[in-house]
């Protein structure tokens, strides 16, 4: 079924998973994508980046909420990375359940400034609201772009933030990078300074850019607080390598002979996700 953001992090926060939130850019992914989270049972956020919701258009938003009433599993359909508040009333236009604004280059005042004025917007009409403290950094084409270096969230800011916007979860910069570590960092999870943010706040807690960082360190992190974690160059990586092969054959033309093992070979990596999450079967507390 559809459900806000709210509803699926706040039984991940109670049983201590993580839900996945796959970034989403084609038909085909979005279907394999709900396909793999109704075989293992998990809850799931398909997350759509302004960039992506440019390049499918918003029928195809219309086909994901139909598809997410219809499915065995928990869907919210979570606005990735918005940087306005007009973005986001465009995000609740299209019928988005979960929006995230990210003011985290802003200065503190002003992004505490922005989201209490979209979590206020968007609490009434029932939309969850994530927010983000602290700079994760990136070097993909989303999020902190040009931002090379990670700014550490700061738990006193974090209590600020959570009590005066009414943020619903909060996205933390504890190490992770999005798109490709840097080669000058060493990825590694500052996990007391997520037990000291996740203890302060309560709220659930989100990692991005988490592609870098070794299993077991994520694994952790679930267990200290963290309820969302966003994968996108994992599931495309997987996606697209996995075509370059197929289509090496070049009498291949139609996308449902084209389509189908890329499909698998992008499942393979979100099932992987979805049990290092502890994400499998927790459909069923909902
Ligand atoms: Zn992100």
């Amino acid at each position: 079924m559809l459900t806000t953001g709210k509803a699926i992090l706040d039984v991940a926060n109670e049983h201590s998973f993580a839900v996945p939130a796959f970034n989403i850019s084609d038909w085909a992914m979005f279907q394999g994508i709900v396909e793999i989270s109704e075989e293992t049972d998990a809850p799931l956020i398909v997350a759509i980046h302004p960039d992506e919701v440019k390049h499918i258009g918003p029928d195809m938003i219309t086909g994901i909420i139909s598809r997410a009433h219809r499915s065995s599993v928990p869907i919210a359909i979570h606005w990735d990375h918005g940087a306005t508040y007009d973005e986001v009333l465009t995000a609740i236009q299209y019928g988005f359940t979960s929006v995230m604004i990210d003011g985290s280059l802003k200065p503190f005042a002003e992004n505490l400034a922005l989201t209490q004025k979209v979590t206020d917007s968007a609490h009434v009409v029932g939309v969850s609201v994530e927010g983000e403290l602290g700079t994760i950094g990136g070097n993909d084409s989303y999020a902190e772009a040009g931002a090379a270096e990670i700014i550490y969230t700061d738990p006193d800011d974090a209590v600020t933030f959570v009590e005066q916007t009414g943020v619903d979860s909060l996205a933390v910069a504890i190490g992770t990078f999005h798109g490709f570590y840097p080669a000058h960092l060493k990825p590694e999870l500052k996990l007391d300074l997520l037990k000291e943010i996740k203890d302060r706040v309560r709220i659930p807690l989100v990692l991005h850019g988490g592609s870098g960082n070794p299993d077991d360190e994520i694994g952790q992190s679930v267990k200290l607080g963290v309820n969302k974690i966003n994968i996108s160059s994992d599931i495309k990586v997987a996606y697209h390598d996995k075509m370059r092969e197929v289509l090496a054959d070049t009498s291949l033309r139609e996308p449902n002979s084209i389509q189908p093992p890329c499909i698998e070979a992008m499942q393979e990596v979100a099932a992987q996700k979805i049990h290092l999450f502890d994400a499998a079967g927790k459909a069923d507390l909902y």
